[in-house]
């Protein structure tokens, strides 16, 4: 395999995992469509491949692809990112605590607290931009931190370094969910974390087209618990999709620096709005933990989340009268997507943990895309009006 660590994100993006078929030459990775593989004798096989619910070449390929961008010795593709979530959370056992991120992404917020607190999994939320409180929040048993930086919607910072170090202290192991970042802009596990977690619908699929996850480690023992979790639970993606993901991983610096960009165009242009209350962007000085941000982050994401004067009929007015940017869920593709996370994504967030949050009905988030920006901001213009 390509897979060469002291190149750099750009060549690892086209190369890493991947070689050209030896049969024939071809240079993308075949899509192994195929359940399964014929044995020599019973229990030899070529490879590791004898079904492909526990190995397929082409999932070996994008497992190999993804593992490089994260400066990772391991990769794990899921079905979805929730899947990779749940994986991670199939570490725990009854009466385990986890310290979790308080403003993760809806999804992450359900599964911990509507399928795994009725498993006897202990949960605390906390503010992780306050270093106290998240200390505080630890328990003789946690076992778990999950940590989402930046967060969604209001783009907090969580200090990666921070908080893994208190987390070692308590002998508990930390996740990040890099989705926002994807693995070109920001790699936990070079700032302390165990394991790091991808909805790979996002940015690093990057067209709208595809669900799926992956994880990335380099302790071979979560390594092998993980595998053994994902082949168990089955919660695999489709060959296809992995050929999806591969195709476009080869892209992802080139679309990540015009998402960035873009993002921090509109972000100082929406700051000066006479109709615009506050941008959160934490590539804008004016971001509480800017400092943080540059410190982890090598740019600042394509996500803006923007406060409108006013309230819902504002939100609501701006995002029916959009012209370019879609009225959408979801995030990280080429086109641009706008939405009202306390009505959409949010949603499931119990209204109280949400007004604590501050997901008000003022709140409108961005995903920017790659369009030109001229465009996106003659579009937002005249949706505010
Ligand atoms: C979308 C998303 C997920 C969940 O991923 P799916 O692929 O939709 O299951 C998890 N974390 C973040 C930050 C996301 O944006």
């Amino acid at each position: 395999m390509h897979t060469n660590p002291s190149h750099g994100f750009g060549t690892r993006a086209i190369h890493a995992g991947q070689t050209p078929d030896p049969s024939t030459g071809a240079i993308c990775t075949p899509i192994y469509q195929t359940s399964t593989f014929v044995q020599k004798s019973p229990g030899v096989i070529v490879e590791e491949y004898d079904y492909s619910r526990a190995a397929n070449p082409t999932r070996t390929a994008l497992e190999a692809n993804i593992a490089s961008l994260e400066g990772a010795e391991h990769g794990l593709a899921f079905s979805s990112g929730v899947a990779a979530t749940g994986a991670v959370i199939h570490l725990l056992s009854a009466g385990d605590h986890v310290v979790l991120c308080d403003d993760v992404y809806g999804g992450t917020n359900r599964i911990f607290h509507r399928v795994f607190a009725q498993l006897g999994i202990e949960i605390t939320l906390v503010d992780m931009t306050d270093l106290e409180a998240t200390k505080a929040a630890f328990q003789p048993n946690t076992k778990l931190v999950w940590i989402e930086t930046p967060t969604n919607p209001m783009l907090k910072i969580v200090d990666i370094p921070a908080v893994t170090r208190l987390a070692r202290e308590h002998g508990a192991i930390t996740a990040v969910d890099n989705t926002f970042c994807s693995p070109y802009l920001q790699n936990p596990l070079s700032l302390g974390a165990d394991i790091v977690c991808h909805s790979t619908t996002k940015y690093i699929g990057g067209h709208s087209d595809a669900i799926g996850g992956v994880l990335a480690m380099n302790d071979p023992n979560l390594h092998k618990r993980l595998k053994f979790i994902q082949l168990s639970e089955g919660a695999v993606p489709g060959i296809q999709e992995c050929f999806l993901f591969l195709r476009s991983t080869k892209t992802l610096h080139v679309r990540m620096d015009r998402h960035c960009d873009n993002a921090m165009r509109i972000a100082k242009h929406l700051e000066q709005h006479p109709k615009v209350e506050r941008v959160i962007y934490p590539g804008l000085e004016s971001h509480p933990q800017h400092a943080v941000a540059r410190k982890q982050m090598r740019a600042f994401g394509g996500m803006v989340t923007i406060y409108l004067k006013g309230g819902l009929a504002e939100s609501r007015a701006m995002l029916e009268k959009v012209k370019i940017f879609a009225l959408a869920e979801s995030l990280g593709g080429v086109e641009s997507l706008i939405e009202h996370p306390a009505i959409m994504t949010h949603a499931s967030v119990p209204a109280d943990q949400r007004a604590k949050l501050g997901i008000a009905d003022n709140l409108v988030r961005l995903s920017v895309g790659i369009e030109d920006c001229n465009d996106l901001i003659a579009d937002l213009d005249q949706a505010i009006g």
